[in-house]
């Protein structure tokens, strides 16, 4: 490991906090991303996850606990002596996770339920942004038919319209169909109505103590089901980073005046936001525009972003969940590329089909520079295998030395991968230059 990790483990006083025991509370690709990163940092010499998954399993001890029952992740925490808890997913940070971990004085890398609303709400967020002049697209919060009716005419087509609540990025409706948009909206309680933004989307990530804001490098996430992005939208089937085309001052462009004012705005509120900051963006042919916040690392963009950072992940963690990020060195990156395909079950993003035998993961494994990340997956106690246990079951990330290398590295790893009725893109990263 490289002299940063280790300095990141200093506490101010100059009391190294090593040797680190980590809790990583999640079972999806995104956590096993953080695993592995984790398990690699040599600081690192106990991993733990809660609950985990097949693929987390060989490389952490997982933990069969609820995560959304923030006593139960507590206790856990406090009874693995854990120097620091990792919360993956947005529903236990809305659920008040990080607040019990914290309670009990235990380093904990997410945001309170409170700051956690930026992500959990979107009326939340507009207000925020508004407060904090952070350039978003227009918007109407709408309660009543009157109120949706003169919001959708106000902007015209295509409608944009956004459940106010949390959704697993499926809440969400861009149509030129007036009736369409209407139904949706009037189903429920309370919608976001806003203008249509147009240009690429990239997702950048920021790690953040509440004070001192650490972008991560951007990537960019593709959210439909079918090759060009066609179908409805998912969770997200593939991504990749660099981004080759996006102007080299992007970050710190969007560091001024995106992420460092929102999280100035929640200190200023008496919210502090610390964990990770995500933000949606677009860049339209007016400026760069947030779409969304998240609370939490995006999947799949955090396989490719960790895939290319060098710096040992603990020590980052660690550091924002102690205040101490203004001390930490610049970040490392590796000058290579990341691409990342997903492999979903029959039938997603509808009810998937769980229960299908995986085979070929050793074989996709063994592809250089390629390695496969599980999502939903289980090892079936009757007969040993991995089978299928979710919507989306496998992220396989590959590293190279530029995009079509990495691309080229994870369709390889992807092809030696047998599930029945299993589906994936064939065009993840295919139009990057
Ligand atoms: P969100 O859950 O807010 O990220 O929205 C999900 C997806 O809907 C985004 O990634 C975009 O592809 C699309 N979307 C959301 N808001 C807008 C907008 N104002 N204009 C165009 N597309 C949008």
């Amino acid at each position: 490991m490289g002299e940063q990790g280790r300095a990141a483990l200093i506490v101010p006083e100059g009391n190294r906090v090593t040797p680190v025991k980590v809790l990583v509370i999640g079972g999806g690709a995104r956590e096993h991303a953080l695993c592995r990163s984790l398990s690699l940092d040599p600081d690192v010499t106990a991993l733990h996850c809660a609950p985990g998954n097949a693929g987390i399993a060989e490389v952490a001890e997982v933990h069969p606990v609820d995560a959304l029952d923030g006593a139960a992740v507590a206790d856990l925490a406090a009874a693995l002596g854990a120097d620091l808890v990792v919360v993956g997913p947005e529903a236990p940070l809305v659920a008040g996770v990080a607040d019990a971990v914290r309670t009990r004085g235990i380093p904990v890398f997410g945001p309170s339920a409170e700051a956690a609303r930026l992500e959990g709400s979107k009326a939340f967020a507009k207000s925020v942004m508004a407060s904090a002049n952070v350039p978003t697209a227009r918007s109407y919060v709408c309660t009543t038919p009157a109120e949706v009716d003169a919001a959708l005419d106000a902007f015209g087509a295509p409608y944009v319209v956004k459940d106010d609540g949390l959704a697993a990025g499926k809440g969400v409706v861009v149509t030129d169909d007036l009736a369409a948009a209407r139904e949706h909206a009037l189903a429920c309680e309370q919608v976001v109505i806003e203008e249509f933004l147009d240009g690429p989307e990239v997702s950048l990530f920021a790690v953040t103590d509440g004070e001192t804001v650490v972008p991560l490098q951007p990537a960019q996430d593709f959210k439909r089901a079918l090759d060009g992005d066609r179908g409805p939208n998912t969770g997200g089937m593939g991504a990749y980073s660099p981004l080759p085309w996006a102007d080299p001052k992007l970050v710190d462009e969007v560091l001024r005046t995106v992420l460092q004012p929102t999280v100035d705005e929640l200190r200023r509120r008496g919210t502090p936001f610390s964990g990770l900051l995500y933000a949606g963006l677009a860049i339209t042919s007016r400026g760069v525009r947030v779409i969304e916040f998240n609370a939490r690392f995006g999947d799949p963009e955090t396989q490719v972003v960790l895939a290319r950072l060098k710096t040992p992940l603990a020590g980052l963690l660690h550091a924002a969940a102690t205040g101490t990020l203004a001390a930490l060195p610049p970040l490392r990156w590796s000058d290579g590329a990341a691409v990342t395909v997903v492999v979903a079950a029959h039938n997603y993003p509808g009810t998937p089909r769980t229960g299908d035998v995986i085979e070929g993961l050793a074989e996709a494994d063994a592809v250089e520079g390629a390695y496969v990340l599980h999502a939903g997956t289980k090892r079936d106690e009757a007969s040993g295998a991995v089978v299928g246990a979710g919507g989306r079951v496998l992220s396989v990330t590959a590293s190279g030395t530029d995009i079509a290398d990495a691309r080229t590295r994870a369709y390889e790893a992807v092809s030696r991968i047998r599930m029945a009725g299993s589906q994936h893109r064939t065009d993840i990263a295919a139009r990057v230059s």
